[in-house]
This record gives C-alpha cells, structure tokens and sequence, in this order.
C-alpha cells in the first residue's frame, strides 16, 4: 500500500482570474471569502502541519482562482510564504491550478524555483464552441500550448475537464477526453457541471437557455471516460465536485451535484465491464463474477442496483460477486 499523502489546501477564490465563466462562483466552491495573503498560507500550514507527523512532509496546494494570472509579484509573496517550510522539510512541494493562456517559460521557470512540481489546467473541453459558450476566454489550443510546455520543463501536468457545459454533449466530451489524452496528463479530474446559485449558469437555466446535466447523466458519460482514461494510464483523481455543507445545503441549485458522484461513476463502469463480458460468454443462468479487494459495493452497486440490472438482463438465478486477486489490468472476470 502507498503511503498515505498529506496535502494542504490554501484556496485563492477568483483572485488573479480576468474571467467570469458562466458556472462559477469560486468563493462559494471553496467557502473561503477573503483572498490568500502570506499571512493566511503561514497559518493555513501551521495549522494543518499541527496534525501531521513531524517525520512526513507534506504538498501545499493554491487551488481555486488561477494562481499565474495573479500580478507577479504577488505570486512570488505567496510561494516565499511556503519557503522556510520547504526547507525544513515539513512541506515538500507545491501544487497549483491555473487557466491555459495564463503560462509561459519564463513563468514556469519562476515556479520551479520556489518549488512547485505540479500544474492543474482548466482545460474544460477541448471544443472551441463550448469554451466559448461557458465564457472561458481561452481556446483549446492554449490548452495544448500549455500541456506540452508544462510536461517540457519536467512538471507533472493535471488537467480537468467538465461535463455537461452549454452547448457540450456526450460526443463533444468523449472528443474531449480523446484529445486530453494525447496531452499525456499524469492524472485527470472531472467535473461534471453544477449550477451554483447566483451565476451567470444560474440565470440562463432559470430563463430556460440551458438544460442541466442531470446526476444520472453524468454518471453514465462518466462511466465511459472513467473507461477511456484507465484504458489510457491516466488516474482520475477526482470526479465531481467536492461535497461541502454549503454546497449540500443549497447552493448547488441543479445539475450534476451528488456528494458520491465519484462511486456512483465507478460503479457504473463495473457494470458496463460486466455487461459486456457476460454478454460475450457462454454462460448459465447461475453467475459469480470476482473483483479485486475492495470492490465489491462498486460491482453490486447501490441498493444492488447492478445486480439486478444484470440479473433481468441476462435472464440470471442467481448472481454474486466475490474479492479475488485479479491479474494487471483486470477490473471483473467470470468465476463461474
Ligand atoms: S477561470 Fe476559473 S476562477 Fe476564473 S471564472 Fe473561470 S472557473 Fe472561475
């Protein structure tokens, strides 16, 4: 088993983004109203690094905003802040997040200086027409201008994407993924859209310009990037948006918001495994199908839900699963 990672947040809401892309509302998403000053990093890692052991360091991650659009000399006050933890050794590298025309050598040459080792873009989509409809202000050649930079200095490169987008569909999005594949990412997130109170989403869903993306809709198109990513090498190291009290509380108005977004997805990739292989064996109507340790809930589904789905399908008696060891690779196989 991995060690486990000790990450430290500091969320810079908005500050440095020129933008206002139609679904956000960053204060909201990160819960955080006022802007991160030196001050604030310095008490966010004393606090945090409180509860981790003096023998492990840690990674500080700038998320929310866009951490290279903020004036350069406020970027440079921000990662002096993490320095002299750096070299104690108790945070060991910095993440951040920023927009794809926000990067460019001389900025990322800056960066490795002060320690940072890994760049999440907004990619978004990789299709112009959707870009522009969400208001992002970038296309999706600044995405691929800025991937292959990133991965030339030697960074490690995380990329999101969101689903669901106005003008977005299924098609567009598995495109997406495609082409953020040949980008070489480390690892992926995903975001399936969420219509946050208050934002400019907010008013063209409430004025019936825009159709939202339902739960059961990005759970099924998630499936199949689930797929394509794993197939590819690429983790995904988070699908949908964090749940927080305020997001549960309210301000996720619509859309694809569910505090478990990320195993209903998994789950549903487990049936489509399964579906398939079954569909292509010769079988009874008794099935066992073996998983790998830990599994087990993710191939059953909620409430059995694959379990049944699969059962009227395949016109089954009986259907269980069971933990095996699987080989490389292998997420199901038919035990009997
Ligand atoms: S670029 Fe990022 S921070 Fe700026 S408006 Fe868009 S989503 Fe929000």
């Amino acid at each position: 088993m991995s060690p486990k990672r000790y990450i430290i947040p500091v969320f810079i809401p908005h500050l440095g983004c020129p933008n206002d892309c139609v679904f956000c509302n960053q204060r909201k998403i990160s819960g955080e109203i006022l802007p991160a000053t030196p001050a604030t990093v310095r008490g966010a890692v004393e606090e945090a690094l409180e509860k981790i052991p003096a023998e492990r360091s840690a990674e500080l991650a700038f998320y929310g905003g866009s951490f290279t659009a903020i004036p350069e000399s406020e970027q440079t006050e921000l990662l002096e802040a993490v320095q002299p933890f750096m070299r104690s050794g108790r945070i060991g590298e910095i993440r951040l997040s920023t927009r794809p025309d926000a990067l460019d050598e001389p900025c990322l040459e800056r960066l490795k200086k002060f320690g940072v080792r890994t760049i999440e873009l907004g990619a978004q989509s990789m299709d112009d027409g959707v870009l522009e409809a969400a208001g992002r202000g970038h296309t999706a050649a600044d995405t691929e201008y800025a991937s292959k930079l990133i991965k030339k200095q030697g960074f490690n490169l995380v990329l999101q994407m969101m689903t669901g987008l106005p003008g977005d569909s299924e098609e567009k999005a598995l495109e997406t993924a495609k082409k953020l594949i040949t980008l070489k990412p480390d690892a992926v997130r995903v975001y399936p859209t969420v219509i946050l109170r208050d934002t400019p989403l907010f008013s063209l869903w409430k004025a019936g310009k825009y159709r939202e993306h339902t739960v059961s809709e990005a759970v099924n198109l998630g499936a199949k990037l689930f797929r394509l990513f794993t197939e590819a090498g690429i983790s995904i190291i988070r699908f949908g948006l964090n749940p927080s009290d305020e997001l549960s509380g309210g301000e996720a108005v619509g859309g694809a918001y569910h505090p478990a977004l990320g195993e209903l997805v998994r789950s549903e990739y487990y049936l489509n495994l399964a579906r398939e292989l079954i569909s292509k064996s010769e079988h009874g109507s008794q099935l066992v199908l073996g998983v790998n340790r830990g599994c087990v809930s993710l191939m059953t589904g909620q409430k059995r839900k694959n379990i049944q789905a699969l059962m009227s399908e395949f016109k089954l008696k009986s259907l269980k699963v069971r933990e095996t060891k699987l080989p490389a690779g292998k997420f199901v196989i038919i035990l009997q």
